[in-house]
């Protein structure tokens, strides 16, 4: 069975992940949608819990996608679900360097394949960061993210919530 392994913050999931999701579970028999804490991005909007619950709720109508939540090491959760590759998007050129080197780095600890999926035009200025920054002020976000998450992003903000 080919196992796809896609991995992220996800702080919020939005529609050009949903977009990558539903390409790789074309491509897979199983994709399996890791939600991981970065150390490297400051305190997340979203707890890992939170996240998790979202994501199930996102892809609930692709029956081969699983979702699960993480603070290890990627090679770590890619051995333990099997993983055939890991799975990224691109958007765009800036975003080819650092994947090469986790690519690079990943495929030298423990062998595992990354395959890029480049994101189609319409998502490709769509980031979890600007996502954020337009909900923070109110703006409206219906048209990139999942109607769930755009719930969650409005009560988050309403709760006085800050990722900084
Ligand atoms: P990370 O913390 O790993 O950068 P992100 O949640 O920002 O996590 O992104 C997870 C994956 O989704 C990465 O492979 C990233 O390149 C991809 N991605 C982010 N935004 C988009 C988009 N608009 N279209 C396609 N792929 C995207």
């Amino acid at each position: 069975m080919k196992v796809g392994l896609f991995p992220g913050s996800f702080d919020p999931f939005h529609n050009g992940h949903l977009e990558i999701v539903e390409r790789a579970s074309r491509l897979f028999d199983e994709v399996v949608v890791a939600a991981l804490r970065n150390p490297q991005k400051s305190a997340p909007l979203f707890d890992l819990e939170e996240r998790e619950a979202m994501l199930e709720e996102v892809v609930a109508h692709l029956p081969s996608v699983r979702i699960v939540s993480v603070s290890t090491l990627l090679v770590n959760v890619a051995r333990d679900v099997g993983a055939s590759a890991i799975v990224r998007g691109l958007r765009a050129v800036s975003d080819f360097e650092t994947e090469m080197q986790m690519a690079q780095m990943n495929n030298h600890l423990s062998g595992v394949e990354t395959i890029f999926i480049p994101t189609s035009s319409k998502y490709s200025f769509v980031a979890s960061k600007l996502v954020r920054e337009v909900a923070r002020f109110g703006g409206d976000v219906s048209a990139f993210v999942p109607p769930v998450v755009a719930k969650h992003l409005v009560a988050k903000y309403e709760q006085g919530g800050d990722d900084e």
